[in-house]
């Protein structure tokens, strides 16, 4: 189909890095580290589709790890931002774009009454973790194994011996003692987590998850697990945090909240509300956000917290989401690559598992159906790796792990669907 693409300057250049960066990249994923061979370096991108060092083309399914759900360089988003720069880069003091977007998303997701712009998720979810104790005068935490929140300290726990024991530490440089105060859980087990509130109820801070669990491939929760959740949540006063940098106007417009209509206590976003800047934000009830410093005796600030040129990105991309059938697309889009990739696998005898939602899509090579990290772990990961390194030679760009994840923009076509579907097809053959 197409001769072996070459990829030098990207050698060129991860040598290079590697001198000055460690790993040579500013996120470990993007080190290649899981699926082995050279990170791609980029130049530039245009709709659903990226351009190498090398001048090699590819199709995008990584979108910055979430954030360009319109695709790259969509006209609207650059135009503003060409605007906003010519006004200021950053001010420090308020502005009335950081309104315009408070009141925005405070429409968008109802749950949210007022919100905190922040410059990244991981700002968001160590806030949101350290409001939950603040409010409640708790310590205790309770998230899930196979679930990120970014990398603060307290969210770099993984789970001990037992599912009931406390977590473990899943970072060199991070307090053991910390691990003391989160309960780190199987994802969709109703049972331990009926069990986890029978025995700490009255301790619990508040609970941290992935609405529909992102960050170990696209795993979406059972039925009656969210709700079990809320209502465990809501009978013993602990603060439900969703987690929804990831799904955040990606799975919905009003995100994983609207899609379950399920809806939680304070929710933490980033990835598409920034529109490519780096912008978190929590939000939530009023009650528990006015204990956010100035108002209340919660610490959190930010120098560049609010930023005009991130904002306007920020704002531009949900005026876009908004757009009649802006998710009815996304949502059939991510089903045709769903079922095409299974009925690929079909005729070629692949074991697969195929799990999506609007705008995220995994697939693992199991002939066992995925609900929880440990499933994922009991996949075919060096499948996978085959399946990554054939598909990027033939110019698909996936997420570089099995872990992850992939990403559909409005950009991706019904002709970049079966585009990719014919080379899943042939590389599944050529992987056997
Ligand atoms: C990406 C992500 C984060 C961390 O966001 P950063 O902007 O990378 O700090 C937190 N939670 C979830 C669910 C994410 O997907």
């Amino acid at each position: 189909m197409s001769a072996t693409r070459v990829y030098s300057q990207s050698q060129k250049l991860i040598n290079l890095a590697k001198q000055y960066i460690p790993g040579g990249v500013n996120s470990p994923v993007r080190s290649f580290n899981g699926v082995g061979g050279t990170p791609v370096f980029f130049s530039h991108a245009k709709g659903a589709y990226l351009y190498d060092e090398d001048g090699n083309e590819y199709l995008d399914y990584v979108g910055s790890w979430g954030p360009m759900i319109l695709g790259h360089q969509h006209p609207e988003v650059i135009s503003a931002l060409h605007t906003a720069i010519d006004k200021a880069l950053s001010f420090g003091a308020p502005t009335k774009l950081e309104v315009d977007i408070a009141q925005k998303i405070c429409t968008l997701m109802p749950s949210i009454e007022m919100v905190r712009m922040q410059n990244s998720g991981t700002e968001a979810t160590m806030t949101a973790i350290r409001l939950a104790r603040g409010y409640t005068g708790r310590n205790l935490l309770i998230k899930f194994e196979g679930c990120y929140h970014g990398h603060s300290d307290s969210l770099l726990i993984k789970a001990g011996s037992g599912a009931l024991t406390f977590g473990q530490t899943s970072s060199a440089g991070v307090p053991e003692e910390l691990a003391k105060h989160t309960l780190c859980l199987p994802y969709n087990d109703i049972n331990a987590l009926s069990e986890a509130f029978a025995k700490h109820g009255a301790e619990i801070a508040g609970v941290i998850i992935e609405p529909v669990a992102g960050n170990m491939g696209c795993v979406p929760p059972v039925p009656g697990f969210l709700q079990t959740l809320r209502d465990l949540c809501t009978q013993h006063r602990a603060v439900l945090i969703f987690d929804e940098v990831m799904t955040g106007f990606r799975v919905d417009l009003g995100g994983a909240q609207a899609y379950y209509d399920i809806q939680p206590d304070l929710t933490t976003l980033g990835k598409v509300i920034g529109g490519g800047m780096p912008v978190g934000a929590l939000g939530g009830k009023k009650e528990i956000m006015s204990y956010l410093a100035p108002l209340g005796p919660v610490y959190q600030a930010g120098t560049l917290s609010g930023n005009p040129i991130a904002m306007t990105a920020g704002l531009t991309t949900l005026k876009q989401v908004t757009q009649p059938n802006f998710y009815q697309n996304l949502k059939t889009t991510t089903q045709a690559l769903a079922e095409g990739l299974l009925s690929a696998a079909e005729r070629t005898h692949t074991p697969l598992q195929v799990y999506h939602v609007p705008g995220m899509v995994s697939l693992f090579f199991s002939d066992k159906a995925i609900r929880n990290l440990d499933d994922v772990k009991a996949s075919n990961t060096e499948k996978f790796n085959a399946f990554f390194h054939g598909m990027l030679n033939k110019g698909i760009y996936l997420p570089p792990s099995a872990y992850e994840t992939w990403f559909v923009s409005c950009m991706h076509t019904e002709a970049e669907i079966q585009k990719t579907l014919a080379i899943v097809e042939q590389v599944f053959k050529d992987i056997g």
